[in-house]
């Protein structure tokens, strides 16, 4: 999870539907507008090119039902980590928020090779606690099911952080004249647009040399903690 700053704005549908009892939070184009707002991604798993979109209610539909309609209550994420959430994990950091600064309070790792994933709460907020308890369920699976489910998402990862690591590598080695080449992937992959941003980000974080070359080059709401 990656923060996300909204630059839509709200469809104008949803006014009139936030009038009625069972209002369609589905009208006209807001599925669109979430789409370009959340890039196309799982905002809980960060999975792109979604096939399987559902609108998920930050606030549940059950405990919120005036925030059935509400722009900023609906997120776009896929069927797995929909499933997962329900009406659950309250409270939430809010993704959307300007201020959420989730690089700055969950550590997100995962190694291809030994097929590891780690996430850490840095903060002991109780909103911290609970993304990462959501994080972890997504990634490994609550029920049987979801752990098949979650074998695959975690395959996409692998395979993302090794495509990732493989242009790391060849920037490392590369002589001066080429570097700008390989830069501009690297500087594309830690855009919110991309795959696993919030993994990317750490893969960075964590190699002293990568680290002062490309965190001046992530966006201001993704950067990770300060080295102190
Ligand atoms: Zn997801």
């Amino acid at each position: 999870m990656i923060t996300i700053l909204r630059k839509q704005t709200p469809p104008l549908c949803l006014e009139e539907e936030k009038s009625k009892t069972n209002g369609n939070y589905e009208c006209g184009d807001t599925l669109f507008r979430l789409q370009q707002d959340f890039h196309y991604k799982c905002y809980i798993c960060e999975k792109p090119n979604l096939t399987d979109i559902q609108i998920d209610h930050f606030l549940p539909r059950k405990l919120r039902p005036d925030l059935r309609c509400e722009w900023t209550n609906l997120f776009l994420c896929c069927v797995h980590c929909n499933n997962t959430k329900l009406a659950g994990y309250i409270p939430l950091l809010d993704c959307t928020k300007a201020d959420a600064q989730i690089a700055q309070k969950i550590r997100c790792t995962a190694e291809p090779m030994s097929q590891e994933v780690c996430i850490e709460a840095l903060s002991d907020e109780i909103e911290v606690a609970n993304t990462v308890r959501l994080l972890r369920d997504v990634y490994f699976g609550k029920t049987s099911h979801k752990a098949h489910e979650a074998v695959v998402l975690r395959r996409l990862l692998y395979e993302e952080l090794t495509r990732f690591t493989g242009i790391l590598q060849k920037y490392l080695v590369a002589a001066p004249v080429r570097k700008p080449r390989h830069r501009e992937q690297i500087v594309k992959d830690l855009q919110p647009t991309s795959a696993f941003t919030s993994f990317k980000i750490w893969v960075i974080w964590q190699h002293e040399r990568l680290r002062s070359d490309f965190v001046p080059d992530i966006p201001p709401e993704l950067q990770p903690p300060l080295i102190t």
